[in-house]
C-alpha cells in the first residue's frame, strides 16, 4: 500500500493527505510540487525516475473500509535535503530522457 509520507523530503514542508502538491516516484519518494519543478527537474535524487502527483486516498469510507481513516499517513518525517549542486551533476544526462525511457 502506498506510504502517505508527511512531509517534503528536501524542504520539509507538511504534506497533508489530501495535499494536491505533493508528488511522488515509483520508491514513493515524497516530495512537494515546487521542489520536483525548481529543485529537482524532475528526476528524483534517489532513484532518478520521473514523480507523478500523489493520489488522494478518499477520507470517507466508501467502501470495505478504504479510506483514509483506516490506512492512515505515516507519521515519521523524511528530511534528507538535496545537495542541489551534486544533484545538477546527476541529473544531466537523466532530464534529457523522458521519465517513460529511463
Ligand atoms: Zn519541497
Ligand atoms: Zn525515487
Amino acid at each position: 500500500m502506498l506510504e502517505l509520507r508527511p512531509n517534503c523530503e528536501h524542504c520539509n514542508i507538511d504534506l497533508s493527505p489530501d495535499a494536491t502538491t505533493a508528488m511522488i516516484c515509483s520508491f514513493e519518494c515524497t516530495f512537494c510540487r515546487n521542489c520536483v519543478e525548481k529543485h529537482l527537474s524532475n528526476v528524483c535524487p534517489n532513484c532518478g525516475g520521473g514523480f507523478t502527483l500523489r493520489p488522494i486516498r478518499p477520507s470517507r469510507n466508501w467502501n470495505n473500509q478504504n479510506d483514509l481513516h483506516h490506512h492512515p499517513a505515516i507519521e515519521s518525517r523524511t528530511h534528507k535535503p538535496v545537495n542541489l549542486e551534486y544533484h545538477r551533476k546527476f541529473s544531466a544526462p537523466i532530464v534529457k530522457i523522458k521519465p517513460q525511457d529511463r
